[in-house]
């Protein structure tokens, strides 16, 4: 039996586009509280923790209690949205995520965003059954790039860092790979980060859909490392 292997997704950007269903929360919770909310602002959200998000666009001064409540808050109008507009794999997910599973792979979530997100990420795009390891924000006591979320992943499905493929499209998650030992494909899909910033941080693969990618390619860094 040769040695397991896995791969280890990042959710949002890579997995699925949840850009604007994060949007329609945000701006649901800044009505809500009478705040402005604009698309600038939006942007300033992208890869910040909500308790960041909270005092830099609508309290500067508030303390933990407050982050911890609107922050809920806001992933209740978050899965609200979901359950509204549904959410669908990005181009050549599926596909990928299929061939890695016929060829042996064990497959792996590894994200900043709290559990019952994405149960429900899972949920609407029909792929909870291949998911063996879901670690979510729930799980970690510090985020990306800390490489704690890839390690208890691969721990959980029992497969050694080097024999790890993760994919993301953050520089932040990219960094927490490589901190991990684990090679890592960088995608541009979503546009949030450029190409050369996650070559960077140290993607081996930097692709702007993962329509293009196949399994060979995935299982050629894995060699890479070994040799
Ligand atoms: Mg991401």
């Amino acid at each position: 039996m040769p040695a397991p292997r896995a791969a280890i997704w990042d959710v949002d950007g890579t997995l699925v586009d949840t850009a604007e269903i994060h949007f329609a929360a945000w701006t649901d919770f800044a009505a809500a509280h009478g705040f402005p909310f604009t698309r600038a602002d939006f942007a300033a959200t992208f890869g910040k923790r909500n308790p960041e998000i909270i005092r830099q666009l609508f309290d500067p001064a508030a303390d933990d209690a407050r982050c911890a409540d609107w922050g809920e808050e806001k992933e209740r109008l978050y899965r609200a949205a979901t359950d509204r507009a549904g959410v669908a794999l990005l181009p050549g997910v599926g596909a990928l995520v299929t061939g890695l599973a016929a060829a042996g792979w064990l497959q792996g979530l590894g994200s900043s965003a709290p559990r019952a997100n994405l149960d429900l990420i899972l949920k609407h795009t029909g792929t909870t059954a291949r998911f063996t390891a879901i670690i979510s924000g729930d799980d970690v006591s510090r985020g990306k790039p800390d490489p704690e979320v890839f390690l208890k992943a691969a721990a959980k499905l029992g497969v050694s860092p080097a024999r790890c493929v993760v994919f993301e499209d953050a520089p932040a998650g990219v960094e927490a790979a490589k901190a991990a030992g684990m090679a890592c494909v960088g995608v541009t899909f979503v546009g949030h980060h450029p190409a050369d910033r996650l070559t960077a941080a140290g993607a081996e693969l930097v692709v702007p859909s993962l329509e293009a990618v196949t399994v060979e390619q995935v299982e050629r860094l894995i060699e890479r490392k070994a040799e």
